[in-house]
């Protein structure tokens, strides 16, 4: 993960780290060098600029040059900035609804099913509750197949109706269900583009209306960069989700979404997906992150 990023941080901080004395020119320089390393892995050009900014200042704010290790100090702030960027404390999701409503929103790809199982699964095994997942993309059955399939492998049950092409009834009568059936958890599954358009964030915006969710998430798919930032951007707009889902943090990415989104959209990033198994989600924890970027 973010294997390039790390190696370029490291490469930039390795001149301060060990020195008994450093300059004000070794100070700028790697702060240099740590921008073009966050512009290198996509971050959004504004947030790697207040992100050094903000170095620079707690730098001069602490008098970093005259303290004893100053490299280890140069160091920690750029560790401290970077957990203060991607979100500061760990977040949680609300499940104090009876039932817990959770809808999931994005485009398609970015890993939603496959996310909900994921959710339905973690949920159920870790913070024993029983939920319920609604299928209500309404243009792909294979979708509604798909749905089924992840409930089927996490022995979660599945609420579809393919005769149904009404997503807000649908969602409406999955959690009516859930509530007959004494399952404490509804996670929706909606339908995505390919890219934002009209009338997928008209739907789901009625879907939210009508359901009223404790939480509204919103997943992305870690590798398309500053793509993800702008798609984030878009939702946050139309949708005011609660949290941010970044997907496939498994793969090849440079970062840049993980670094900017909540910088960007103001909104936390709550879990990651880490890979196309069942079990493979974490909770988001920026101090964890900050240390995986930094090596
Ligand atoms: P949706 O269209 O948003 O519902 O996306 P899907 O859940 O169908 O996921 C699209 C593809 O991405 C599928 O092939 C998934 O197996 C894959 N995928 C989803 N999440 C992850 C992840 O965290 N890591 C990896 N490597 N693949 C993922």
């Amino acid at each position: 993960m973010f294997d390039n990023l790390s190696e370029k941080l490291d490469k930039a901080l390795h001149v301060l780290k060990g020195h008994g004395q450093i300059t004000e020119i070794n100070v700028a320089e790697t702060l240099k060098e740590v921008r073009r390393a966050l512009l290198d892995a996509d971050v959004n050009f504004k947030t790697a600029k207040e992100f050094t900014n903000n170095v620079k200042e707690k730098a001069l704010g602490q008098n970093v040059l005259t303290t004893l290790q100053p490299g280890q100090l140069m160091v920690k702030l750029v560790k401290d900035e970077l957990v203060e960027l991607m979100g500061g404390d760990a977040e949680g999701i609300d499940l104090s609804g009876d039932p817990s409503v959770i809808l999931m929103s994005g485009l398609q790809g970015s890993g939603k099913t496959t996310f909900s199982g994921k959710l339905a699964n973690y949920l159920k095994t870790k913070k024993d509750k029983k939920p319920l997942l609604v299928a209500c993309d309404v243009y792909r059955p294979a979708a509604i197949d798909q749905l089924h399939i992840v409930g089927d492998k996490i022995g979660v049950e599945v609420y579809s109706d393919r005769e149904n092409n009404d997503p807000v009834a649908i969602s409406k009568a999955g959690v009516a269900h859930a509530k007959s059936q004494g399952l404490n958890v509804v996670i929706i599954d909606t339908a995505g583009r390919l890219a934002v358009d009209k009338q997928m964030m008209d739907e789901i915006a009625n879907i939210h209306r009508a359901i009223q969710p404790q939480e509204t998430l919103f997943v992305v798919d870690a590798m398309t960069g500053q793509d993800a930032v702008n798609t984030a951007k878009t939702f946050n707009e139309t949708l005011d989700f609660d949290g941010v889902i970044l997907t496939k943090l498994d793969g090849d990415t440079r970062g840049g979404a993980a670094i900017s989104i909540k910088s960007v959209v103001n909104k936390p990033i709550k879990f990651i997906g880490t890979g196309e198994k069942m079990d493979a989600i974490d909770v988001f924890h920026p101090d964890r992150m900050a240390d995986r970027i930094l090596g």
